[in-house]
């Protein structure tokens, strides 16, 4: 009988011949305790012998692969105190030297008669042949011609071939290995079997081999995790009940109607999504990306309006007082005339009504509102997470609408969902765009619409990273300019991570400094943490009236601000903000007609921060920055919390293996839709390399950034 991948979660690796207490110590540094662990633990790549080359033959300027002896090390210093460790190597064609710089543990790992595989590009230094910091790959004496290398710590003292050997034995002893996934799958993909996947991958003959192998098993890792995740969605349509909406009222085409504009594209194939699942039974569990200015707030207001056309309540919640007050005023002007059939009322009809409630509503104020809330009365409720405490009782919550998710834990999002008998529909907006695959992973119990278009009409933010001081002091003069111009600016004082103290002082510095020099004689404000809440208030307040010129901010300023006179900002010390932080920041201005610029100051010290920095001048597309983002952090920071058990992606990567994601979702869809119990190898796999309970925090990571 084939054997299970999971009956060797059973079998600890000292069952292994050649894994004694100290190797068995060393694997436990690489996180492997068991014969599954081990089998899962794929080589990092391969050696193609086929590509390698003598030292003879190689090409000046080329890159190349070269198997040598070593015949002699020298580690030395060099004038400005780094390390250097020289080796000469030969393959019997010719000599090559390779050059370490800061890497003293050469000498030791390469002691003559050491056969390796160095694989740089090839220089000339004094007449000689030789590679600077190539990397290396110890091979031993290992046969075959495609040699996988393992992934390796430093720490745990374990050569790439005493893993692979007992990789081997491993396969070896296990016999036959079971295919849990059914084969209509394996054929719908052209994929290989589970047992040749996990043989091709550790001892390959040749790299097709081991590029068919990969496929099949980045497939397998994707699959799981949206088993899981499409288990868990369908759990929940399954055990809660929500409400069917009518939505053949006619409210919402009445608020459409008097638009002063048409809705784009995006925004009514975002609406008809979501009405879609209003109208059905289940409750709504939807995400909304949208960019910045996408208009994703007619899109929750429509969702609301559903709510209310069929006599049931509507919830938005936003992260702060100041966002959802400016919601309340926002919503409440794009809702200003519009009226409610009510058989109670002398004219037949009210209107209706919009509601804020905050840690600022008073006690008095706020016992009237639960009443009229209880009684039906107010429509639309919007607030903090002053909505989902124990006693704010709605009469019938329809639709609640999240806005900003990445300041909400789960548990709110589950209070939100238990108020009221039956559950709420919810929609949960970002801005904070995530790539598509990603959110198919992290997201994969949400449904998920995008905004993928601006409204028409939006002047472009022209982002310039200020490299150096000429263009750093061509961006005070902008803002020189632009306040001359009778337009307003920001400048964004540097993240300090270590604590808000060191950041209240660095942003009263930046602000001293500026009134001193750069900016003296415009009229300044300062805005960071510490300033309490009402004073905090009249700054932004001076600021909206234009009676400030300039507003020196810590990123308080990141969300809720909306000043359209505001046309330039200076983010200071860039490189210390994430992609998505200088995304959202640079989102404040281009809010009104006139051009608008960024700058970026600072940063480009390291290719990370060089490449965000590009990519933010390159492009306002926050998908794209999404993807850019990705890149540099990978896929291991986005899954978070959840990598640390050892299971989810160790092959796939949600860039590389793009179409597998939306390929594995589609299978999990079919497999749990037609009965999962059906698979029960599969479930078990499931649960012994996926155990429930551990992914919250990982949901919630994407949206700290
Ligand atoms: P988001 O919440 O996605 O950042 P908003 O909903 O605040 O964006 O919309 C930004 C601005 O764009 C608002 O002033 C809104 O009135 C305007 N807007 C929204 N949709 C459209 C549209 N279809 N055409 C023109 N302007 C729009
Ligand atoms: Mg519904």
């Amino acid at each position: 009988m084939a054997r299970r991948l999971t009956q060797l979660a059973k079998i600890p690796v000292t069952e292994l011949a050649g894994v004694g207490p100290k190797k068995a110590e060393g694997l436990t540094e690489l996180d492997i305790e068991t014969v599954l662990d081990l089998v899962m633990h794929y080589p990092r790549r391969y050696i193609d012998r086929t590509n390698e080359a003598l030292i003879k033959d190689m090409v000046v300027g080329e890159e190349a692969m070269v198997l040598g002896i070593v015949k002699r090390v020298e580690a030395r210093r060099t004038r400005q105190r780094r390390t250097m460790v020289q080796v000469d190597v030969t393959d019997g064609s010719g000599y090559l030297r390779c050059t370490f710089f800061n890497q003293p543990w050469r000498e030791k790992q390469l002691k003559p008669g050491t056969q390796a595989v160095f694989y740089g590009k090839l220089d000339v230094y004094q007449g000689r042949k030789q590679m600077t910091n190539p990397v290396v790959d110890l091979v031993g004496d290992r046969t075959g011609r495609i040699v996988p290398v393992y992934p390796q710590s430093e720490k745990a003292q374990l050569t790439t071939w005493e893993i692979g050997g007992w990789v081997e034995e491993a396969l070896r002893r296990a016999g036959p290995l079971d295919d849990p996934v059914p084969g209509w799958v394996l054929d719908r993909f052209d994929l290989v079997d589970r047992d040749a996947a996990i043989r091709g991958i550790h001892v390959p003959e040749s790299s097709d081999e081991a590029r068919v192998a990969r496929r099949r098993l980045v497939f397998d890792e994707l699959l799981r995790i949206q088993l899981v995740l499409v288990r868990r969605k369908r759990e929940l349509e399954r055990t809660s009940v929500g409400i069917a909406h009518d939505i053949s009222g006619t409210l919402v085409a009445r608020f459409h109607e008097q638009l002063p504009f048409p809705l784009t594209g995006a925004q009514r194939r975002a609406i008809a999504e979501i009405e879609r699942d209003l109208a059905a039974p289940v409750p709504m569990h939807r995400l909304l990306q949208g960019d910045v200015g996408a208009g994703k707030t007619l899109v929750a207001v429509s969702a609301l309006l559903v709510a209310v056309q069929g006599g049931h309540q509507g919830a938005l919640m936003a992260p702060t007082e100041v966002l959802a007050e400016q919601h309340h005023l926002g919503v409440k002007a794009l809702l200003e005339g519009f009226t409610l059939a009510s058989e109670g009322d002398l004219f037949g009809e009210r209107p209706l009504r919009v509601e804020l409630l905050t840690n600022r509503t008073t006690a008095s104020q706020r016992t009237a509102l639960m009443q009229r809330l209880a009684a039906g009365e107010v429509d639309i409720l919007i607030g903090t997470h002053a909505l989902i405490q124990e006693k704010v009782g709605f009469k019938s919550l329809g639709v609640a609408v999240i806005d900003e998710q990445h300041r909400f834990g789960v548990e709110q999002r589950a209070a939100l969902r238990s108020k009221g008998e039956s559950v709420p529909d919810v929609l949960v907006m970002t801005a904070t765009p995530i790539p598509r695959t990603a959110a198919m992973t992290v997201y994969g119990d949400l449904d998920v619409s995008v905004l993928d278009e601006l409204p028409p009409g939006r002047t472009p933010i022209t982002t310039v990273w200020a490299r150096g001081p000429l263009e750093e002091e061509s961006a005070w003069a902008r803002v020189r300019d632009e306040v001359a111009a009778g337009h307003q600016a920001y400048v964004v004082a540097p993240l300090i991570e270590e604590s808000e103290k060191l950041e209240v002082r660095s942003a009263q510095e930046t602000y001293d400094e500026f009134r001193a020099g750069e900016l003296s004689g415009l009229r300044l404000a300062l805005l960071h943490g510490r300033i309490p809440a009402k004073d905090k208030e009249q700054v932004m307040d001076a600021f909206r009236r234009g009676d400030v010129d300039v507003l020196v901010a810590t990123t308080v300023i990141e969300v809720g601000v909306d000043v359209p006179n505001a046309t330039v900002m200076v983010i200071l010390d860039a490189d210390r903000f994430g992609i998505a932080q200088l995304h959202q920041l640079r989102g404040r201005v281009g809010r009104g007609a006139a051009t608008s610029w960024c700058y970026l100051l600072g940063g480009g010290n390291t290719p990370d921060s060089e490449e965000r920095l590009s990519a933010l001048e390159r492009t306002t597309d926050g998908f794209e920055l999404a993807e850019v983002d990705l890149d540099l952090r990978g896929e291991g920071t986005i899954m978070g919390a959840r990598q640390k058990g050892r299971n989810d992606l160790r092959l796939a990567s949600l860039r590389r293996d793009k179409e597998w994601v939306a390929k594995a979702r589609d299978v999990a869809f079919e497999l749990v839709d037609g009965g999962l119990d059906a698979h029960a190898a599969l479930v078990e796999e499931l649960d012994v390399l996926l155990p429930e309970g551990d992914d919250e925090e990982a949901t919630e990571f994407l949206f700290k950034s």
